[in-house]
């Protein structure tokens, strides 16, 4: 029996992949392992038995993502911390000087497009949402900025709901493991879904995006510290501590 075709790929292509089913199965694997390597980063509330979260505050998720665009984590969460404490829901944050939200996120990059953008958000979520964060997709694209990655993120970490956030580093990793062969975040989203069950889809992006910081860095992968033993792009053998 031929191979099955891999989703997203021609059928030229598919005579040198591995079957869908053994991808998954690699897929699973490589996520079970980053799960263990991982665990001292598993977030407070979220239940590793039935994956179940118990939510961050989905406004506050939708902002401090939006802050954190090329911005480094530290200074996503000052700037933050320092919005939420004065703004905390659309309703404060829309009634806010663009002068004071300014100042408040100022150690974020391009934080004089952001001030103007967060307001706006919080103006259209009280207006045209009642005051609460939509939890489908389609409604959060509507919001003023949010493109998917950002609408993904609200749906995982605000709500619990099942998504695939792709950042730079879940694309990177994707494409050094061979689980996606792609150019584009997109494209990786749409793969990754069909790569990953949909009850993984919430461990996806926490735990590459950690691997990504920690281990499988742009530069320098640091691959005698990763115990993804079938991983194609290894430069280095693994070496147990
Ligand atoms: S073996 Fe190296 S390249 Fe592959 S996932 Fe691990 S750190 Fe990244």
């Amino acid at each position: 029996m031929p191979a099955r075709r891999r989703p997203g790929t021609s059928g030229r292509q598919s005579a040198r992949i591995e079957p869908l089913a053994a991808l998954r199965h690699r897929a699973l694997s490589a996520l079970d392992a980053l799960k263990v390597l991982h665990a001292h980063t598993q977030r407070p509330g979220r239940d590793p038995a039935t994956h179940e979260d118990a939510g961050e505050d989905p406004f506050q998720v939708l902002i401090s993502t939006v802050l954190s665009q090329r911005t480094r984590d530290e200074m996503t969460a000052v700037a933050a911390r320092a919005l939420f404490a004065e703004f905390p829901d659309p309703g404060s944050l829309s009634s806010a000087t663009l002068g004071r939200v300014r100042r408040l996120i100022r150690p974020v990059g391009f934080y004089n497009e952001k001030a103007k953008r967060v307001r706006e958000i919080a103006k259209k979520i009280l207006s045209e949402f009642d005051g609460r964060v939509p939890d489908n997709l389609d409604n959060l694209l509507t919001l003023p900025g949010v493109g998917r990655k950002t609408a993904n993120c609200v749906l995982v970490f605000g709500f619990g709901i099942p998504a695939i956030p792709v950042d730079t580093h879940v694309h990177r990793i994707s494409n050094r493991l061979g689980l996606v062969r792609t150019k584009k975040p997109e494209e990786t989203e749409t793969m990754l879904a069909q790569v990953f069950p949909k009850d993984r889809w919430l461990d996806v992006n926490e735990l590459l995006v950690t691997h990504g910081r920690e281990i499988c860095r742009p530069i320098g992968p640091r691959c005698e510290k990763c115990p993804l033993e079938v991983c194609p792009s290894r430069r280095r053998p693994f070496q147990q501590q």
